[in-house]
């Protein structure tokens, strides 16, 4: 059998195979995007929390002296600088409600001005509840976290405490996860391109051996067709040419048998190719194969009788199992003809089933033509004759295929003995579920 498809089937498999290619490369960047923004959203908000659960850390064992402070303050709006930062320098700044600083922290890395002004600002934001209000803000290309605790007393408030924390090393920790992540997803698509490129190869291997095993087929069906049709044509046309009824007669007769045997062939295809094709559907119910076994060699008998071959089936118990009984009863048929058909004069077929290993051994011996060494390994092959029985019997090549794809689909074994000259037996194994 060649391994050939043509132009068209290749140009199709090659879409396919791109189409794989893509698909699996845009799942690929879809899911790298997804994981990528994920993981970045969840870092971003985990370090966020953490800075401001720091900040709180900070902010929280100074409420006390901040009460003081603002309280005083108060009391006595003038008698306070409102700037005091000259003994201690902190990272909590103590505002008033009206705006002013009681104290300042250390600003971090960026202009202190600024920074006062940017935690000045944040009394827009407090003073609504009495939580802590936290907003990034950036400075000078830093970004920056605030916080602001307001303080009240009796639902009145009298300020609020901040504190401020730079979030550049955050920022530039997310950036730098950012750009790795970037990298890898880089590498990974060149990887993932290559990958998919060589796995939807592979994948599309049993595709490329069903178009090819499919062209075959075929080719080989129209190879067997032709010659019983030029046979069929020829005798039509003898018959055509002639005068004599008796000679026109056994041309006619002739056309028939090509005829049938045309259609038993046309019929082996198509059971062949809906085997093949996966549309033939089994009906297993348990079933008794020496009933099967019994029937189709009392089928067969006539026409042993006229070959002049003795058939021989051994008693048999009942041996039920799980199978297909039309499917069963084609086998045996296509077994039993063949025993018949290379049988030499006066031969004998010799039948026997036997239960082995969970299940049941039939076997199938004559003392016919033989099948050489070399054919051996081909007779399963569909379309296959021994050049040696071609011109001994009709036959199309396609019972054994058959039978193989019978057994293959009741999970079967088949072994063949042959001795040129002596005869052939086939052995069946069928296991029982
Ligand atoms: P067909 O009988 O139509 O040629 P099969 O597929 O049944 O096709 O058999 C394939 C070939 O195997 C036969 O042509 C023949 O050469 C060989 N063969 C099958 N059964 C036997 C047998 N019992 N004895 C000798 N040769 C056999």
């Amino acid at each position: 059998m060649t391994d050939s498809i043509t132009l068209s089937e290749k140009k199709l498999l090659k879409k396919i195979q791109w189409r794989l290619v893509v698909w699996l490369v845009i799942a690929f960047v879809l899911f790298e995007a997804g994981f990528a923004v994920g993981t970045f959203y969840v870092l971003k908000n985990q370090l966020a929390y953490q800075s401001r659960q720091n900040m709180e850390q900070l902010m929280l064992p100074r409420i006390h002296e901040a009460i003081d402070l603002l309280q005083f303050e108060h009391r006595d709006r003038q008698s306070l600088p409102n700037n005091d930062s000259s003994h201690e320098l902190t990272a909590v700044w103590i505002v008033t409600d009206d705006g002013r600083l009681l104290r300042t922290g250390s600003a971090p890395l960026v202009n202190g001005a600024a920074v006062n002004q940017l935690v000045i600002n944040q009394r827009t934001m407090v003073g609504r509840d009495k939580y802590p209000h936290f907003s990034i803000a950036t400075i000078s290309g830093v970004p920056l976290l605030v916080g602001a605790f307001p303080i009240f007393k009796k639902s009145h408030l009298l300020g609020y405490l901040a504190s401020v924390s730079s979030l550049a090393e955050m920022t530039r920790t997310l950036h730098e996860l950012y750009l790795i992540d970037l990298y890898l997803g880089l590498v990974g698509l060149v990887a993932i391109l290559i990958m998919t490129r060589v796995l939807s190869g592979r994948a599309l291997i049993p595709i490329r051996k069903a178009l090819s095993r499919q062209r075959n087929f075929v080719n080989d069906a129209a190879h067997e067709l032709r010659t019983p049709l030029a046979i069929l044509r020829g005798t039509l046309e003898l018959a055509q040419g002639e005068e004599e009824l008796l000679v026109i007669q056994e041309s006619l007769r002739d056309g028939l048998h090509e005829v049938d045997y045309l259609s038993s062939l046309v019929s082996n295809l198509s059971t062949l190719a809906r085997m093949e094709s996966g549309t033939m559907e089994l009906d297993f119910q348990s079933v008794d194969l020496s009933e099967i076994t019994q029937s189709v060699a009392q089928a067969l008998l006539p026409m042993y009788e006229t070959s002049g071959i003795t058939l021989v089936v051994e008693r048999m118990d009942q041996a039920v199992l799980r199978g297909d009984p039309v499917r069963l009863r084609q086998l045996l048929l296509i077994l039993l003809e063949n025993a018949m058909k290379y049988n030499l004069d006066n031969g004998q077929v010799h039948v026997s089933l036997k239960p082995a290993r969970q299940g049941w051994l039939l076997t199938i011996e004559d003392t016919g033509l033989g099948i050489s060494e070399e054919d051996l390994p081909h007779i399963f092959d569909r379309f296959f004759r021994s050049i040696k029985t071609a011109s001994y019997q009709e036959g199309s090549g396609l019972g054994l295929a058959i039978a193989a794809w019978i057994i293959d689909r009741h999970k079967g074994r088949v072994t063949v003995h042959s001795k040129v000259g002596l005869g052939t037996t086939f052995n069946v194994w069928l296991p029982q579920h």
